[in-house]
């Protein structure tokens, strides 16, 4: 196997093995890296993340199961007393803790099975983020010299997270605890005693607020102008309501952001500060709208039924890319067109559709691109 500098795994692995020394990493520690193979399933994970096709009504239908639901109420009645514990520690709620832990391992059931130090090797290696990965891949050393936690022993997901909650090892080294007091760190055995006060411990220490919620459904008036939505347009609840917006009383008392996920035809959000919390546990919106929905489910209040635009899809990479060019070309600079729809392609997507008559929603659909298309 051939990385992008050229050099072949097991010549990476020594470059690699002398930067630990070098960090400090104590020698026996290091000598995890000498002898490692890669792992090719774990590049074709990490190719196939970028052609990511699920529209956001498939991927919530994908993970909010029955069978999801009804093993998360069982696994909250099941750890009852651990989950209070928990809430009164660290101030985050049973039902959002297992939601997080049902859509990362299914309640502890698939924690993964690849070893843990190759995969964030091969990554580190040859992935599209391999800086981020090598750090990563220090760090996984660095858990067997400060907590005792040998990284050769460990199995995760293909990206190098690991245990009930999926932690990466930069998580572990910073945020796991030995809950249960048995004198060691434990997130990976059966036990989900230490994994669930570790994520709840990530969550308060990235700002969560007990007793908030992370979401709340809103209804937007007849002619609602999109243009300032999205997650920079903060603004008190009472200007949404000036704006036209109904929503229900959620104890929300800050400032939220309007998120239309599926355009303007589809479901709208209040984006609160827990949904931000959130955020940084997962870094796609997708993942917070399907915690928050389950956490719902799994407290009792059953969420109301999301109506979805009709004939809406997710656009290939390829017509993302199309789509990236005939903005660009349109006068609407997206930035590099990667297939990414990061912020500055969702501005250069407004203001096109702003120019044109269109609502602002910035929302990337087949019908907005067969129109682009058209004009150029
Ligand atoms: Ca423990």
């Amino acid at each position: 196997m051939t990385g992008a500098a050229g050099k072949d795994f097991a010549g990476w692995c020594a470059t690699f093995h002398q930067r630990a020394l070098s960090e400090g990493i104590a020698p026996a520690t290091a000598a995890a890296l000498m002898g490692l193979h890669p792992i090719p399933e774990v590049l074709a994970k990490d190719r196939a993340q970028t052609e990511f096709t699920l529209t956001l009504r498939d991927y919530l239908e994908r993970v909010l199961t029955p069978a999801r639901i009804t093993e998360g109420r069982a696994a909250l009645a099941r750890h009852a007393r651990l989950f209070a514990r928990i809430a009164d520690r660290f101030g985050v709620e049973p039902a959002i803790l297992a939601a997080i832990w049902g859509i990362e391992t299914s309640y502890g059931q698939n924690r993964g099975t690849l070893r843990l130090l190759p995969a964030l090797a091969t990554l580190a290696h040859d992935g599209r983020r391999a800086a981020f990965f090598a750090g990563e891949c220090l760090t996984a050393l660095r858990l067997a010299d400060h907590c005792g936690i040998d990284p050769a022993r460990l199995t995760g997901s293909w990206a190098g997270a690991s245990g009930h909650m999926q932690f990466m090892p930069s998580s572990i080294l910073a945020h796991a605890l030995d809950f249960d007091g048995d004198g060691r760190i434990d997130l990976w055995s059966d036990d989900p005693a230490d994994a669930l006060a570790s994520a709840a411990a990530y969550l308060a220490h990235h700002g969560w607020q007990p007793g908030q919620p992370a979401l709340t459904l809103a209804r937007l008036p007849a002619g609602f102008d999109p243009a300032h939505t999205g997650k920079d347009h903060l603004r008190p609840l009472s200007d949404w309501r000036t704006a036209g917006l109904t929503f229900d009383h959620t104890g929300a008392n800050q400032p939220a952001a309007l998120l239309l996920p599926a355009g303007i035809h589809g479901p709208a959000f209040l984006w609160h500060d827990n949904a931000r919390c959130l955020l940084r546990y997962n870094a796609a919106d997708a993942y917070v709208l399907a915690v928050a929905r389950l956490a719902d489910h799994l407290a009792g209040r059953t969420p109301p039924q999301l109506v979805w635009p009709e004939a809406d899809r997710a656009l290939t990479l390829a017509e993302r890319i199309t789509l990236q060019q005939g903005l660009t070309a349109a006068g609407f600079d997206t930035g590099p067109a990667d297939g990414r729809i990061g912020p500055n392609t969702v501005r250069a997507l407004k203001n096109w559709q702003k120019a044109n008559g269109l609502p602002a929603d910035g929302h990337a659909s087949p019908a907005i691109l067969g129109r682009l298309l058209q004009q150029g």
